[in-house]
């Protein structure tokens, strides 16, 4: 064994015992380092700053109580988090889940990819990641408002303009975002830059609500460009019916791809024709209804309960833009089966490791999330730099830069992937170009 490979194994084995109760932080974790040992090697100075076992141990991890009252007068208890996973190269910067499963495990899987995919942008983020097992289906307006409120009261304490930027995530969109940022102001004054996704009219940035599902189809392009390939007159299946998958739709759609399928955490619609977006924004951003209402609007569709990754049906390229770990391994057996070409992930790691396994063994194009969906973290970048200057720049600008950013950072991974003899491994690659600029500045800083 290398020396690398000691050292990498070391680390791992700590972190099994530290940690054996979170198991999404150790697949996370497990994925990355499965892919790292080259730069090891090479870079023997990282080993003597003991960055890898720096890396995997959040800077701070803040838990909290968020106490809240609903309709009927009862007082509610929810959990909060904030860690504030790594801030090598720029304050911490991650958005905030809502979702009955968040748990500290979760937060730090999510937390650990974002430093990697805050570096990939070229921007300078660090990376971060929070939220709640609040579980926001079902709830009044007054009640979203409520918790976000108390939630906001102690997330507070610990955020600032070079500190820590939240954003959203699952469960977190643009009404969340309000009324955060408007207890926030409350307590602080305005400063606009202290959360991003916000409403247009408070400092919101054009093409961030499009930004990670755009993002995706940008970097999905660039990756079949490379090999010779494009979306267009491609079947794509598509998991998902929120944020993510809903622009990822659209932009697939205007490249001339169809977009067959979308889902919720009940089942999929398929639909032969391409998903019609006015009718699944209707659904999902204006009435926030479940996707079974969909073959109501479209007839000729069809609903089905369980997982789109089982569904019998042909198509070329895999967007997974729900949630982590939803195609296992027969899963990935079954969509290389149906004739996927290629995947790329706009969900945080959507695939377990024997689906990635098994996308690898099948030599599919794969494109892995902490660079595919780099796009939504992105324009979060670019608004707060449009808070600071005090402008507002057009959907075109801020969108022809997302563009430059998802194809820069495709070259940069196919570039790193090259230079540590892992050529066509995006995963691989996308690890490599994310770390390597962390911890650099990592021993740059010492400690
Ligand atoms: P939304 O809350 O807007 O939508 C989430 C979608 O995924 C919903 O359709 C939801 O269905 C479905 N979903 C959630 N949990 C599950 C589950 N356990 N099983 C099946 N379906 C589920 O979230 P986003 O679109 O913002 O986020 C989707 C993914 O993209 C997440 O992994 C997120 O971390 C990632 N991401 C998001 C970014 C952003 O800018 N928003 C940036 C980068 C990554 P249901 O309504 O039934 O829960």
């Amino acid at each position: 064994m290398t020396q690398a490979t000691d050292y990498i194994n070391s680390v791992a084995a700590t972190l099994k015992q530290r940690d054996p109760n979170q198991p999404e932080f150790q697949e996370a974790v497990g994925n990355f380092l499965k892919t790292i040992t080259p730069v090891f090697e090479k870079h023997p100075e990282y080993i003597k700053a003991n960055v890898l076992a720096r890396l995997v141990e959040p800077e701070r991890a803040i838990q909290f109580q968020v106490a809240w009252q609903d309709d009927a007068g009862n007082m509610q208890v929810n959990r909060g988090f904030r860690v504030q996973f790594n801030s090598a190269i720029g304050p911490y910067k991650g958005g905030l889940r809502f979702h009955p499963s968040v748990n500290l495990s979760i937060v730090k899987f999510l937390g650990f990819e974002q430093i990697f995919k805050n570096s990939l942008t070229g921007l300078p983020i660090g990376g971060g990641k929070g939220g709640s097992d609040f579980n926001p289906k079902g709830k009044s307006d007054a009640e979203i408002m409520r918790f976000c409120q108390s939630f906001m009261i102690e997330l507070q304490k610990h955020i600032g303009l070079d500190v820590d930027v939240p954003a959203g995530d699952i469960g977190v969109g643009g009404r969340e975002i309000g009324y955060l940022y408007g207890m926030y102001k409350r307590l602080n004054g305005s400063e606009r830059g202290i959360l991003t996704g916000k409403g247009l009219s408070f400092g919101g940035s054009l093409a961030r609500t499009e930004a990670t599902g755009y993002g995706l189809i940008y970097y999905t392009n660039a990756m079949l460009k490379a090999n010779g390939k494009s979306l267009d007159g491609k079947r794509v299946l598509v998991s998902g019916a929120g944020n993510v998958a809903t622009y990822a739709i659209q932009k697939a759609e205007e490249n001339g791809a169809i977009a067959i399928s979308a889902s919720d955490s009940n089942g999929y619609v398929i639909d032969e024709n391409g998903i019609n977006l006015d009718v699944l924004k209707d659904i999902k951003e204006v009435r926030r209804a479940r996707i079974k209402e969909y073959v109501d609007a479209v007839p000729s569709a069809t609903y089905h309960e369980g997982s789109v990754w089982d569904a019998d049906v042909q198509y070329d390229v895999a967007l997974p833009c729900a949630t982590q770990n939803e195609i296992n391994g027969d899963q990935a057996a079954k969509l290389i089966a149906n004739g996927a070409f290629a995947i790329a992930e706009g969900a945080n790691m959507p695939s377990t490791p024997e689906a990635i396994a098994a996308y690898q063994a099948a030599d599919i194009l794969y494109g892995p999330a902490k660079a595919a969906n780099a796009g939504g973290v992105a324009v979060s970048a670019l608004e707060m730099s449009q808070n600071s200057r005090r402008v507002s720049d057009s959907f075109a600008t801020v969108d022809g830069e997302l563009k430059d950013i998802m194809e820069t950072l495709f070259a940069n991974s196919v570039a790193a992937a090259n230079e540590y003899g892992e050529d066509g491994n995006y995963l691989a690659g996308a690890n490599i170009a994310g770390f390597t600029k962390v911890a650099d500045a990592m021993v740059a800083q010492g400690w």
